[in-house]
């Protein structure tokens, strides 16, 4: 990978003072990475050098970076009103209209800052209504830094379905807690239930785990999820921080037709700005004690005039019929996977190319894809592989195993088209190489 001088002087500099040189652990991948400015589809690092961005922040950006509608909209309103913290204001109230109006599972809904404190509401919320214990989360999914979710994402082999903690410090009894299944199979989270009868709390799961790729859930199974939870009186929680307004205006639970009974999103809601919310039934939801029950809702900056002014622009921009969002990144979309299909067959790698709308992923192994089970046969190596010599032609796809590609609103098709070139080109030498361990095993 390039490493560019400013940059790298950057970095170093950040290195002195920051933990790692970063605020976030995983933005320490590849070069030392330095940012001078986003643009619409476009990242500049501080020497200048332009990639077509497919991270988009881990899926934060939807509509582009530095959309002049949401600037304007947060310029507008902190004009008039910053923080006050108590009561209430206009745009908490609008933004509220907009999420309940939105996501089938939202009757009310409250306002964080981050997808971890919605999960983490979410949880206690769970736990405090039931009086259980136990949640049940799937291996490979990934729920933010509360320490009862924090295990078990990309586990290897060895730690897969096991105890695969994310994190020192963490209590053994808060991990303990946290009984992990296997997605797209109802039967591993019916024995949990076997197994803790009358102690599960909530299932708690991302409704196409994008954490690890993409997995594609099966309609059986989120239907089975839907009807255990109810029948076993457990709550049951889709974490829509990557799927929510990124797939549908209401998630994929719109796409799905599975209501759960809490619904965590933030990432792209506010297209960069720092907003996320825990939306429920009005009866769920009134055990926080904001409506006078018993579980603690608290948060200085919950509901900030910047956060929902732009969550209230995002939100208007999905709305709208004219920009077409949800057609436009599935055209793009199924652009990218039909052209990384064809470039996969004509170079004889075996890849199984998927994704959901704006979302696409090349994984590369052969067989079908239903659970975490089968991306342990994924070529990881090959993998980051890819996505490095992409950065390097300019497409930034982030460098490690099993991270998914986003396309926004600012994607045109000649930047998909662009990137398919530079996709043909690194695939096909890395063919010729003999860089795919599957290709090697047949010579
Ligand atoms: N839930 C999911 C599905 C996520 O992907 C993430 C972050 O990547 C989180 C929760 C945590 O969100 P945040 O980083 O805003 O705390």
């Amino acid at each position: 990978m390039t490493h560019t001088l400013n940059s790298r002087a950057l970095a170093e500099e950040a290195e002195r003072i920051i933990p790692g040189g970063v605020n976030s652990a995983t933005r320490r991948i590849g070069a030392p990475w330095a940012w001078r400015s986003a643009h619409g589809a476009t990242i500049t690092d501080l020497d200048g050098r332009d990639y077509i961005d497919y991270h988009a922040a881990f899926g934060a950006i939807l509509l582009g970076h530095v959309d002049e509608r949401v600037n304007a909209a947060v310029t507008a309103a902190i004009q008039d009103i910053d923080l006050v913290g108590l009561g209430t204001t206009e745009l908490e109230v609008e933004a509220a209209r907009l999420v309940t109006e939105s996501i089938p599972s939202a009757e009310v809904v409250i306002s964080t800052m981050s997808g971890s404190e919605s999960v983490f509401q979410a949880i206690r919320l769970a736990r405090g209504v039931t009086g259980r214990s136990y949640i049940v989360k799937f291996q490979g999914c990934f729920h933010g830094s509360y320490d009862a979710i924090a295990r078990n994402v990309i586990s290897t082999p060895e730690t897969a379905w096991g105890m695969d903690p994310n994190s020192a410090g963490i209590l053994p009894d808060a991990l303990e807690h946290t009984l992990v299944a296997e997605f797209n199979d109802l039967a591993s989270v019916e024995a949990l239930f076997a197994e803790h009868p009358g102690e599960i709390a909530a299932v708690i799961l991302e409704p196409v785990p994008h954490n690890v790729g993409a997995l594609l859930p099966e309609q059986a199974f989120l239907e089975g999820l839907r009807e255990l939870t109810r029948r076993t009186g457990s709550v049951l929680i889709f974490d829509e921080v990557i799927t929510g307004f990124r797939h549908a205006l209401g998630g994929y639970q719109e796409l799905c037709g599975v209501t759960p009974d809490l619904t965590t999103f933030g990432k792209s809601m506010g297209n960069g700005y720092p907003v996320a919310g825990l939306a429920g039934s009005a009866e769920l939801m009134s055990s926080f004690s904001s409506s006078g029950g018993p579980v603690m809702l608290a948060g200085t900056f919950n509901g900030n005039s910047m956060s929902m002014a732009a969550a209230i622009a995002t939100i208007s921009v999905l709305r709208d019929p004219e920009v077409d969002f949800y057609g436009h990144v599935r055209r793009l979309g199924d652009r990218m996977r039909d052209g990384l299909r064809r470039i996969t067959r004509d170079h004889s790698i075996p890849a199984v190319i998927t994704g959901v709308g704006s979302v696409f992923i090349a994984y590369f192994l052969e067989g079908e894809v239903r659970g975490y089970r089968d991306l342990l046969r994924n070529d990881d190596e090959a993998y980051a592989t890819f996505h490095r010599r992409m950065i390097d032609k300019g497409s930034f796809m982030y460098p490690m195993s099993l991270k998914r590609n986003h396309i926004s609103l600012a994607h045109t098709e000649a930047d998909i088209d662009r990137t398919l070139q530079q996709a043909d080109e690194v695939l096909g030498e890395m063919a010729r190489n003999g860089e795919f361990a599957l290709l090697r095993g047949r010579v």
